[in-house]
């Protein structure tokens, strides 16, 4: 018996490792193999969202690649469910499993830095956090998430969409090259002259061909000082602040990425005691260039109407990257609906008011994301990455701090998506629940779907790595 549930359901049963297996693995391993009865068992089987409690019955903290290549070989030998985890932080789990191996890649979290060749190499552990510090001591970026304690590698995987990306693209449009272990245990380059079909599948293709060890990353001047920061108005407001802002952005330059945030407004100590817990509509923004220019840009969105709350400033990127930090704290529970749509017409507004009304959970958001510029510009069978014609991606969060209430803010991230559905044109698959087969089909469209299926085929057949947004092997 190797496992009760279907394709990339994480809650699977595996066989019991005998102990003399055990033994010899530990024996040729770098790095800590953690078992439920070892110390630091409860704390390296965690993920991030809260929500998630599985045990498996071996982790394996990798230190480098023959460490990795070890766990692969041990897994396979063993008829193991595996899992792959780099920073956690997937909303559904899948780097976490019952009863199988999970190949932790946190250990590995070192980040080298060329600035003279402007290029970072990138180990597969490492947090965005721990990216962004290295790059940006040299003026320096890779393009990536908006909240720093989330992993270089699912985030990667999967396309990488952040405050820069209108100005210098996806993080899969600064890859030059990563290094992966296959299904077999082997160790293989790809880039754009080396395996370039499992280089363009590795852009976008999520974890489903192998595990990257090494990230090479090309990098971009940026900041240290940028302005950003977020103007805030009343929900009451949601429906004029929607419409003004559709019409600032209409013509704004590439350096401008800003994200519409729907929330309760947040103890912060930088929000005042009598706007905390008030419904909120606010437009964060960064202007990955000139920070006067950036000033000049944000003024006539920042002077609309009458704000309860501004919070722009120059201040270093850094700073700003971790501005979100707080919100997604680790151990809450998390549950996620996304879509991208084209527009934000009348109608799309008219559901973001509605529904931005209903929040209840102090923690419950949403995130709507300016798409285009840079991002729009690669050609869309350049990587797997789907949606770069999206005009904006909606990410809907309903979250609380434990169990209590969990369900009634899940129902209003559902309702929320639901009221959206007519306005649907597709999904960010790093931004997907487990929600099956057809939602992974839709996250790609049915050319790439084929196309990462074959590659699929070519590097694992057995749909070894599966405990990820699934493609199975065509
Ligand atoms: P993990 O949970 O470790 O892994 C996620 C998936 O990738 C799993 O299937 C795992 O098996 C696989 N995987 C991980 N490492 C490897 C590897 N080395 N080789 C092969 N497969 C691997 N996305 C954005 O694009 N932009 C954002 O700004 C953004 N913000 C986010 C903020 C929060 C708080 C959260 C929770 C998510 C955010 N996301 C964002 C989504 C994020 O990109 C995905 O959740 C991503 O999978 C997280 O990567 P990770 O390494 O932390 O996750």
């Amino acid at each position: 018996m190797t496992s009760t549930m279907g394709t990339g359901d994480t809650r699977v049963r595996t066989p019991s490792v005998p102990n003399s297996a055990v033994a010899a693995l530990r024996a040729s391993f770098g790095g800590q193999v953690v078992g439920p009865a070892d110390a630091g068992y409860e704390e390296h089987r965690r993920v991030w969202n809260g929500s998630i409690d599985r045990r498996p019955a071996l982790i394996a903290r990798c230190t480098g690649v023959d460490d990795v290549r070890t766990a692969v070989r041990f897994g396979r030998e063993q008829q193991l469910t595996v899992a792959v985890r780099g920073g956690g932080h997937s909303f559904p789990g899948l780097s976490t499993c019952d009863g199988g191996l999970l190949i932790d890649l946190r250990p590995m979290n070192g980040v080298r830095v060329d600035p003279g060749a402007r290029v970072a190499g990138v180990q597969a552990g490492a947090l965005l956090g721990e990216l962004d510090q290295r790059t940006q001591e040299h003026g320096l970026a890779v393009p990536s998430g908006i909240v720093s304690h989330t992993g270089v590698a699912g985030l990667t995987l999967g396309g990488g969409i952040g405050w820069v990306m209108r100005k210098y693209g996806l993080t899969v449009d600064s890859l030059e090259s990563v290094d992966l272990v296959t299904a077999d245990g082997e160790f293989v380059r790809a880039g754009e002259d080396e395996n370039a079909e499992l280089f363009w599948g590795l852009r976008g293709g999520g974890g489903n061909f192998g595990v990257v060890t090494d990230f090479r990353f090309r990098l971009h001047p940026l900041g240290p000082q940028v302005m950003a920061g977020a103007t805030f108005w009343s929900m009451d407001e949601a429906e004029r602040v929607l419409r003004a802002y559709r019409d600032w952005i209409a013509d704004c330059p590439d350096e401008l990425m800003t994200i519409v945030v729907q929330r309760l407004a947040p103890a912060l100590p930088v929000v005042p005691a009598e706007l905390v817990g008030r419904p909120v509509i606010a437009v964060v923004a960064c202007y990955a260039g000139d920070v006067d220019e950036g000033e000049e840009v944000l003024r006539p969105m920042r002077g609309f109407g009458s704000p309860v709350l501004d919070l722009f400033a120059p201040k270093p990127y850094v700073v700003h990257q971790q501005m979100f930090d707080p919100s997604f704290r680790h151990g809450c529970w998390y549950y996620v609906r996304s879509c991208d749509v084209a527009a934000l017409t009348d109608e799309v507004i008219g559901v973001v008011a509605e529904h931005g009304r209903r929040i209840t959970s102090p923690l419950s958001s949403i995130a709507l994301w300016q798409m285009g510029g840079a991002v729009a510009r690669v050609p869309d069978d350049a990587t797997a990455f789907s949606g770069r014609s999206a005009g904006f991606t909606f990410n809907i969060n309903g979250n609380t701090a434990t169990a209590d209430g969990f369900d009634d803010q899940r129902q209003w991230a559902r309702d929320y998506w639901t009221a959206l559905a007519p306005f649907h044109t597709g999904v960010y698959v790093n931004f997907l629940m487990e929600e099956g087969g057809t939602r992974v089909r839709q996250a790609y469209g049915d050319t790439k779907y084929r196309r990462l299926s074959a590659l699929k085929r070519a590097y694992d057949p057995s749909n070894f790595f599966r405990l990820n947004q699934n493609v199975p092997p065509g």
